[in-house]
């Protein structure tokens, strides 16, 4: 029988667009739209509304009723809060396409540049309540059809930032990828603030703003915010990733949503007699792929010859030269499979993006978080707004599943900082506004469950917030003014 596709040309690119599987493909299927339909994707301020009216598809009206919505909110000010702000955000990461989105409700232009050219992280991110309810009213469903289907609760990391480049994508923020940010260039004669890319013609390198936001990931600390460093017990992680082949015999195995040593001895003692693997806690999530993320003891790394030399110093100890790759292959593997109770029929590794076996050792002894979320510099005459989301913020730890909640909180905080600079509030005040200590304490308890409420706004989320807490004296330090003689 002959397909029922769409027969419009424009429809059925769409269609191409909604289900691409790569960012190559999103970005090659959006610019064939953009073509089709005689729109100008640089012309960020009226390209959705355009957009809209020249797709009369009913797929896509389903999308915009969701998107409608969400612009509708009284925060963005009917897209008008930051029409004069030009913001550039560096990382395609889910954080920083999830404050660029933002961004573009408030009416800024944004540009965002990601030096990768590929989203290949299998890895699998645990999302909590409100994160679910955000993704859905932003269409993820309609991009993603298993998105949260059922009781499941998390997303793999390439899926996420799919859906959240396609949304940004439709929203009219500009995407480079395979571009590398390497710094901030002062302003000089006319041209205001701008960055120094790699490749070093890239047109984005013309871009002035006044808005960065930084959500390049953990070890990405832009010019002039220092990091702390939280050094805690010796923590190693595992993750690894088998290929599901969505069998009924895999659908039955049950996920395991975190099982901490202290809750579930025995299950840890057996394993420890069995195969000499010795964890702190599992996450077993079904995914994409079947993944699994563990803390190990070293003891254990050692008498089974993952770890080769015993050191204190946990980058030595970890350090690839340290770690015998097929060892840790097998622990991994026997972790999964006994955890599963032998139930994953022919486990096989997925590929990570170096085409190799997908498992991986990660220290979080110590792990880092930003000493403040945003500054602000100026140079003859012309300020620049700077905030940090995601992980370069707070760096998370994994197998709790905090990260993306606690990231995507940054990215509405920035958005709400980004819209008061906008509306012209002075920036010493600004800056104040802007500190609040609250994101590393957040949990899906302590914050509000009236997910339907959420904004921007802070005060919509953390339950206890006091936006004027801190003067603008106390805020001096982050502003940053060359000194004129
Ligand atoms: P990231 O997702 O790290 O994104 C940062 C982006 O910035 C990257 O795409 C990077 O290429 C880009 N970038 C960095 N520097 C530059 C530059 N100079 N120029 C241009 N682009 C740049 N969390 C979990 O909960 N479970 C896991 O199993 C897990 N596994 C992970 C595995 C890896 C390899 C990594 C890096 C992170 C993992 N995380 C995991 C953390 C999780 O991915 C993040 O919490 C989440 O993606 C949000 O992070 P982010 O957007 O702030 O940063």
């Amino acid at each position: 029988m002959a397909s029922q596709g769409p027969v419009n040309p424009s429809h059925a690119m769409f269609d191409l667009f909604v289900q691409a599987q790569t960012c190559k493909d999103v970005k090659h299927h959006f610019t064939q739209l953009c073509r089709q339909l005689e729109i100008d994707p640089k012309d960020f301020g009226s390209f959705y509304a355009k957009l809209k009216e020249r797709l009369n598809y009913w797929k896509a009206k389903a999308l915009w009723t969701k998107l409608d919505k969400r612009a509708s909110h009284e925060d963005y000010q009917q897209g008008k809060a930051c029409t004069k702000n030009k913001c550039l955000v560096l990382g395609a990461g889910p954080c920083g396409l999830r404050v660029a989105i933002e961004l573009s409700l408030l009416g800024a232009q944004v540009v965002l540049l990601e030096k990768r050219e590929t989203f290949s992280r299998n890895n699998v991110l645990h999302l909590w309540p409100y994160t679910i309810y955000d993704l859905r009213e932003l269409g993820a469903k309609k991009f993603y059809g298993k998105f949260c289907s059922g009781s499941l609760d998390h997303i793999s990391i390439r899926q996420l930032q799919l859906v959240l480049l396609k949304v940004a994508l439709l929203l009219g923020v500009e995407v480079h990828t395979g571009v590398e940010f390497q710094g901030l260039i002062e302003p000089s004669g006319e041209n205001g603030w701008m960055a120094k890319l790699q490749p070093r013609s890239h047109p984005a390198a013309a871009f002035q703003f006044d808005v960065f936001i930084s959500a390049g990931g953990g070890r990405f600390v832009p010019d002039g915010f220092k990091h702390k460093e939280l050094r805690g017990r010796l923590a190693i992680g595992i993750t690894a990733n088998f290929i599901n082949r969505h069998t009924a015999a895999e659908t039955q195995v049950e996920e395991i949503s975190g099982v901490a040593r202290i809750y579930n001895q025995k299950f840890f003692q057996e394993l420890l007699n069995e195969t000499g693997i010795d964890l702190e806690n599992i996450v077993y999530y079904k995914d994409d792929t079947h993944y699994f993320v563990m803390t190990a003891k070293k003891k254990s790394l050692l008498k089974k010859g993952v770890i080769k030399q015993d050191y204190n110093d946990a980058e030595q100890l970890l350090a690839p030269a340290n770690v015998d790759y097929e060892a840790l292959c097998n622990y991994a593997y026997d972790a999964a499979d006994f955890s599963t109770g032998g139930g994953l029929p022919d486990l096989q590794f997925a590929q990570n993006h170096a085409g190799r076996r997908d498992v991986a050792m990660f220290d979080f002894t110590c792990m880092h978080r930003a000493e403040n979320a945003s500054l602000v510099k100026e140079r003859r005459g012309k300020k620049l707004l700077i905030g940090l989301v995601g992980d370069c913020l707070v760096e998370p730890f994994w197998p709790l599943g905090t990260g993306i909640a606690r990231g995507f909180f940054a990215a509405f905080d920035a958005a709400w900082m980004v819209r008061s600079w906008g509306n012209g509030v002075p920036h010493l005040k600004v800056l104040a506004e802007r500190v609040y200590q609250l994101l590393s304490q957040t949990t899906p308890e302590n914050t509000s469950k009236k997910y339907a409420a959420y904004s921007i706004d802070p005060r919509t989320r953390y339950q206890r917030v006091n936006l004027s807490a801190i003067q603008t004296h106390q805020v001096q330090h982050l502003y940053d003014v060359e000194k004129t003689h």
